[in-house]
């Protein structure tokens, strides 16, 4: 895809929360930060994290472009996945690219999630009972993507069995057809990891012991256990703003963009104030095109163009609590896919522990959200009235120091804004740092 095709396809899946770039062709610009050669980039690539260039020559790169005659092709707002994966993929198609993020990179829900690369089997669900192709589409990028990710970082990913009890008779073959299909949709994708399968209900109970053999007086009839991936979300992002770097791009954290930088003839942004938020010194960087990827922050930036724009963040709390490695099997995680109040809940190994979540209820927007453990547990109690587990923890006094608790914001949008579906083709064969 060419230059502007891509930023005409940010454009339009609404990426580009703003957007600064007239003409998108001629990219090339006198006093530009030096580009690297194909030939250097392998030398790069082959020469790793020592490769990558210190946070002051980045810094001093970005500072390259404070002048409209130096601008950038693009400037990214925020060094979460989104930002990351943006800047990379610019950088990749010899964009000349900046990003900065105002605390550290993935320091927000990129590190915060439930660690799945999944294709969401719930949106497979969506497709076939409301007859929505644009669901199906969405899975099938993101079985796509899942296999390009197992792919490009198999040190920060892995293939995850997941087990799914079925306690109602009628659940053996529901989820079992759903998830073939599942299996279906990946392998015309390329992307099967590994075939779903029923297992009887004491091949579960051996499987996942710390399964309960009752759910709400029904015995388990079995259950299904299928596969989809894991990865080491925060690894994965700082990795991703790492690789952007040896290609070209100028990263930095902890900058903040302060301010938007206007053309008031032309009406439209060109850049961006920041600030070293160490050193507080301000300075500006000019770009064609500014991307606005700060999650749930996305409105903050929005009003920095006009003050009077309506929200289009409806923020969501997710908490997710880590418990001690026996509440899950071995390498096996467990999916209750309906909670009472409609939720799908995990547990999933993690790092020699185990974690658990997902919430999701209306919160407000802070810089650090913190969980409150009153609601988390009567929500925990509440899924755990079905969620198939022998025993759970009802207060946290009862985990001793073996638990920690995080929340983050889903960013959800409002009205008009509906999110669209985000995947630009993988034109990288190398692997992620
Ligand atoms: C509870 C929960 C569970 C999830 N589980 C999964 C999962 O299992 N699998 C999955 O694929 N996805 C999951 N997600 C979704 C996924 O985590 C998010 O889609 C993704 O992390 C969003 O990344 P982002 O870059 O858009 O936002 P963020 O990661 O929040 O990044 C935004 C960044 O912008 C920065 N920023 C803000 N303002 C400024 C400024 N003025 N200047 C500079 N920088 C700024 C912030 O510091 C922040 O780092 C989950 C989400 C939640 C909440």
């Amino acid at each position: 895809m060419s230059s502007s095709r891509l930023i005409a396809r940010l454009r339009r899946i609404g990426i580009v929360g703003l957007v600064a770039g007239g003409g998108i062709t001629g990219l090339s610009v006198a006093n530009a930060p030096p580009r690297p050669t194909p030939a250097d980039r392998e030398a790069l690539a082959h020469g790793g994290l020592e490769a990558v260039p210190s946070r002051a020559e980045q810094l001093a790169s970005l500072k390259l472009a404070s002048t409209p005659e130096s601008q950038l092709d693009m400037l990214v707002i925020g060094g979460g996945a989104t930002g990351t994966a943006t800047c990379l993929d610019a950088a990749l198609r010899d964009l000349k690219v900046g990003l900065v993020e105002r605390d550290d990179f993935s320091c927000g829900t990129s590190s915060r999630s439930t660690k799945l690369i999944h294709g969401g089997v719930r949106y497979l669900e969506k497709a076939f009972f409301k007859l929505d192709p644009g669901q199906l589409q969405l899975v099938f990028e993101a079985l796509h993507e899942r296999a390009i990710m197992l792919n490009q970082a198999p040190h920060l990913t892995n293939p995850l069995p997941t087990i799914l009890p079925c306690y109602k008779i009628w659940e053996v073959p529901f989820y079992w057809i759903g998830l073939k299909a599942y299996d279906f949709v990946a392998f015309i994708g390329n992307g099967l990891l590994n075939m779903s399968k029923f297992v009887q209900a004491s091949e579960a109970l051996r499987l996942f012991p710390t399964l309960s053999k009752t759910s709400s007086g029904q015995k388990l009839r079995g259950s299904i256990v299928y596969y989809d991936g894991q990865m080491d979300d925060a690894r994965f992002n700082i990795s991703s703003a790492l690789t952007a770097a040896l290609y070209g791009a100028a990263v930095a954290n902890h900058t903040e963009v302060v301010n938007l930088l206007r053309d008031e003839n032309e009406k439209k942004i060109i850049g961006a104030r920041c600030r070293e938020v160490f050193t507080g010194e301000e300075f500006d960087v000019y770009a064609k095109v500014v991307v606005n990827a700060t999650g749930p922050f996305t409105d903050s930036i929005r009003k920095m163009e006009d003050s009077n724009t309506n929200p289009m963040i409806v923020p969501s709390a997710g908490v997710h609590i880590t418990l001690p490695s026996y509440y899950s099997a071995e390498g096996m995680g467990l999916i209750v896919p309906k909670t009472k109040d409609g939720r799908v809940v995990f547990m999933l190994p993690w790092l020699g522990s185990t974690i658990a979540g997902t919430t999701d209820s209306s919160t407000k927007i802070t810089a650090l959200p913190e969980p409150h453990e009153e609601r988390w547990l009567s929500s925990w109690t509440h899924c755990r009235t079905i969620s198939a587990l022998k025993y759970a923890p009802r207060t946290f006094k009862a985990l001793g120091l073996e638990f920690a608790l995080w929340l983050w914001t889903r960013m959800l949008t409002s009205g008009r804004h509906r999110t669209s579906c985000v995947s630009t083709p993988c034109t990288c064969p190398r692997k992620i740092l």
